[in-house]
């Protein structure tokens, strides 16, 4: 079998060995004679795998114990509306730091629903560059202060954070959960959808503070308070039975492979491989993003035109490499290398580049 190596931004790679062991285990879950996909989510069989994944989850990013962790459904774009009706509640106030796209379109369903002070815009920039951390500061009232993490189409990422003191800490880390450790303390909520970098598609993880659950969860239907979901350990209604059985192999093996420090180390090496590259060879690559803040997981890029940019998707597919068009809204080229990328795969990426460079000065 062929693998191709896999640069699309998501859904997105997964290891080969988690694919593996969903295959052999797909018709016939450890024996029980059934497969998990058709068992019910009340069973002991798949109470093992969703507590398992719950925990390690937990485990791996050291996320205390005053905080819940769910595994909700509707992507990190139903936490755009689920949020703000938790935390801020209908007429509230709410701050944003607007980085680019998706932060566009969180803010874009918050203030739907209340006043959104935008505390930082990356307009000028053209949405390249991102604040000092110490400079952003919540405004008086706010209910709390919404990032992105890292922005997966503009390829910007936050390498500090913010102190927001009592003003909830909220950031969507849909493209680099788990890439690096993390003070879960600094934050009120977390979320991200798994598709990025820890699963298939089909599960959202939310972290929230215990005492933001209760906020405005008596205002709301069933589904939308995170209240509902945090009293039954995401097990209110049906949750995604195969993301969250895919996600626990991909945790097994990230803790088996020496947890977030070593993700963390693995992530920059592989990063550093392609922005050398693009670099050494500033002639005919560009990076516009501000050196300080390129994403260690969507390295985005130009080739000298249009034409040549093309050229260099179609030739790389051609060699086998997948998905490394940039998105319709910006262009140019965009290489993703979550977490399960493997570094073999970054040097192939990175050889072909210079390849392509010379070949086309
Ligand atoms: C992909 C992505 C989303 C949207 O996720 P869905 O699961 O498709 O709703 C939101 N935010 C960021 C940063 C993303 O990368």
């Amino acid at each position: 079998m062929a693998r191709k190596i896999n640069f699309f931004a998501g859904p997105s790679v997964l290891p080969v060995e988690v694919l593996e062991e969903l295959g052999k285990e797909m018709v016939d879950f450890k024996g029980s004679g059934l497969s998990l996909v058709e068992t019910s989510h009340r069973s002991a069989t798949y109470d093992e795998v969703h507590m398992g994944a719950l925990n390690l989850f937990r485990e791996l990013l050291q996320v205390p114990d005053n905080y819940k962790i769910l595994f909700l459904q509707g992507g990190a774009t139903l936490q755009f509306s689920m949020i703000p009706l938790n935390l801020m509640g209908q007429g509230g106030t709410c701050d944003f730091v607007n980085s680019g796209a998706w932060a566009k379109k969180a803010l874009a369903d918050a203030k739907k629903i209340g006043n959104v002070n935008v505390v930082w815009d990356g307009k000028d920039s053209s949405y390249m560059t991102l604040p000092e951390a110490a400079s952003v500061k919540p405004s008086a009232g706010s209910s709390y202060l919404h990032l992105t993490s890292n922005e997966t189409i503009g390829g910007v990422q936050w390498k500090e954070f913010p102190k927001t003191g009592d003003v909830p800490l909220v950031a969507d880390m849909s493209s680099d959960i788990l890439c690096r450790p993390l003070n879960v303390n600094d934050f009120g909520l977390i979320y991200a959808g798994a598709q990025k970098n820890i699963g298939p598609s089909g599960l959202t993880v939310v972290i929230v503070r215990d005492d933001l659950i209760e906020r405005h969860a008596d205002e709301l239907t069933a589904y939308m308070a995170y209240k509902t979901h945090a009293e039954k350990d995401s097990l209110y209604n049906t949750p995604g039975v195969f993301p969250i059985w895919a996600m626990e192999l991909v945790l097994k093996r990230m803790k088996s492979l020496g947890g977030l420090d070593a993700f963390e180390k693995m992530n920059q090496e592989k990063a550093d491989l392609l922005y050398n590259v693009i670099s050494q060879y500033s002639d005919f690559y560009n990076c516009p993003v501000d050196e300080k803040y390129r994403s260690v997981m969507n390295v985005v890029f130009t080739t000298p035109g249009e034409e040549t940019d093309k050229a260099f998707v179609a030739q790389a597919a051609e060699k086998g490499m997948l998905g490394l068009k940039g998105h319709r809204s910006v262009g140019g080229c965009r290489a993703s290398i979550y977490n399960s990328m493997t570094k073999e795969g970054v040097e192939t990426l990175a050889s072909f580049m210079e390849d392509f460079a010379k070949a086309n000065s």
